[in-house]
């Protein structure tokens, strides 16, 4: 059986709690762009039946470990991955098989941040020579006007209307 699936025939109306490890390829997760699970997804999920017991109620928490590259200058870094409040609704679940795998994929990959840093203030890396400038500063002239024209350190929200072509 892949991924998160739970027979719910036998589902008492208290419902059930259910904790354990999966490996992130059973959700389809271990070719990730840039981002390494090292360690499997733990969940904790507690699955109540609701609306008579015709509907089911899945809440809980995943965690998970990942080594991840900065989006900024490029080195790899340990990243906590915590998802805290898992909330889903299935409809007529009761008596069936419910999979919840896609749903939490989803829940993990919307809780990646936009953007790794490996730390708030990292310094990435020199646009001239590539050097990581969080290691000190490299040997390159210093940014004049001109060159900060060039590489324009934050793009103003109306710099992509520059871009745009109209036919
Ligand atoms: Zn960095
Ligand atoms: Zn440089």
């Amino acid at each position: 059986m892949k991924g998160l699936q739970f027979d719910l025939l036998d589902l008492a109306p208290e419902g059930k709690t259910l904790e354990g490890d999966l490996e992130c390829a059973e959700f389809d997760l271990n070719e990730l762009l840039r981002r390494t699970f090292t360690a499997p997804i733990h969940y904790q999920l507690k699955l109540t039946p609701i609306n008579g017991g015709h509907d089911l109620l899945v809440q809980g928490t995943l965690s998970s470990r990942l080594t991840v590259i900065c989006d900024r200058c490029d080195e790899p870094f340990d990243w906590k991955l915590t998802v805290p409040e898992i909330c889903h609704e299935y409809e007529n679940a009761f008596g069936t098989t419910v999979d919840l795998t896609d749903d939490l994929r989803e829940d993990i990959l919307i809780s990646f941040p936009q953007q790794f840093l490996c730390r708030e203030d990292c310094q990435g890396l020199c646009p001239q020579c590539g050097k990581n400038l969080n290691l000190g500063p490299c040997d390159c002239p210093e940014t004049t006007e001109d060159s900060a024209e060039e590489f324009p350190a934050e793009e103003s929200p109306w710099s992509g209307l520059d871009r745009l072509r109209l036919p």
